[in-house]
């Protein structure tokens, strides 16, 4: 099988050949049909995640069809749709499991991180990390749901905010324009915060009730004649921005940090304590938050907007994510 693979922190791409893998206890192999490109690959591309060994085939927005079923595997079969994202699965015995909060293990893995992931024709992963892919969902639609789109839509189901409360979805990229459609499709009064007046056609004709540009003037004020998000939700890269941001939020409203920006947050104490405000994070979820997030975006239309690259083309595909360039996932596809 062809992988496009990286060999040592800040490595070039490199496409090889290996052995399709054979799927042990507990594992399926899933070949790949299609494969999105996360900000998150840096890590393996760039090195700085702990623990990470090379070579490593990155790739956590995986979508295809099971191929191969290993033993003690009862609930999947042959030839059945699934995705496979950020979390790889989990060891169900450490405190966080024995309470049920699988996302929080202490030992859980990472899809392309902890072990080979989707920038290739097949990769084996637990069976705790499938999530079912209705056969109507393109593939290359349903690959960003395994990231982005579980990130987004189970940081919004867990935020706190109940339908008709305004949320702000700050960032109209990878996440962002995916954290719009849902924001508006659960029923909250959306408002997409971008930089300049050239995003906002598109920020409405993704569901946003309101366009707040930054560059227009003082965004946190333009949240508060609108009554004070209840929700923000930060998919900016910006610490200063997400910052200034935190007087846009109502009493009690929670700022919601689904990512990290490179800079710390500056925020002063008082923004929050006089308002009772709260920061908080959200990490990902569970391969079964991840089809919930399939499932809602059958229901209520929400579509990832992606460019599409064939495996061959995995530098050029990068490089576009990597820039920001890209109109809004890059996603591997494995037919050339
Ligand atoms: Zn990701
Ligand atoms: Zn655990």
């Amino acid at each position: 099988m062809k992988v496009a693979q990286i060999s040592k922190p800040g490595g070039d791409w490199e496409l090889v050949e290996r052995a399709i893998p054979e799927p042990g206890t507990g594992q399926v192999r899933v070949k790949v049909e299609a494969c999105g490109i996360c900000h998150s690959d840096v890590f393996v591309k760039d090195g700085g995640w702990p623990g990470l060994q090379y070579p490593r085939v990155p790739g956590h927005e995986v979508a295809g069809r099971i191929d191969a079923v290993g033993v003690n595997v009862t609930e999947w079969k042959t030839g059945q749709c699934v995705g496979v994202g950020w979390h790889g699965g989990h060891d169900f015995v450490c405190d966080q499991c024995r309470r049920g909060d699988f996302a929080m293990c202490v030992n859980r893995k990472v899809t392309g991180f902890d072990f080979d992931g989707g920038y290739a024709e097949y990769l084996v992963a637990p069976a705790a990390a499938l999530a079912a892919i209705p056969e109507e969902v393109p593939a290359e639609e349903a690959g960003p749901f395994m990231c982005a789109g579980v990130t987004m839509y189970n940081a919004l189901r867990n935020s706190g905010a109940r339908s008709g409360d305004l949320v702000a979805v700050l960032g109209i990229g990878g996440l962002g324009h995916l954290g719009v459609q849902y924001a508006r499709q659960m029923g909250f009064e959306t408002a997409a915060v971008g930089r300049g007046k050239d995003k906002e056609p598109l920020a409405r004709q993704l569901g946003a009730h309101h366009y707040i540009d930054t560059d227009a003037g003082d965004a946190a004020a333009a949240l508060q004649t609108l009554g004070g998000a209840r929700v923000i939700l930060a998919t900016a890269p910006d610490a200063k921005a997400i910052s200034a941001l935190v007087d846009g939020l109502s009493a009690n409203g929670n700022l919601v940090m689904p990512a990290a920006p490179r800079e710390p947050l500056t925020i002063p104490a008082a923004s929050l304590f006089l308002e009772r405000r709260s920061v908080t994070g959200w990490y990902s979820g569970t391969a079964r938050d991840s089809q919930d997030t399939v499932e809602f975006s059958v229901l209520a239309g929400v579509h990832p907007m992606i460019e599409k690259f064939p495996l061959s083309r995995v530098a050029e595909g990068y490089e576009r994510m990597h820039s920001g360039k890209v109109r809004f996932r890059a996603v591997l596809t494995m037919d050339e």
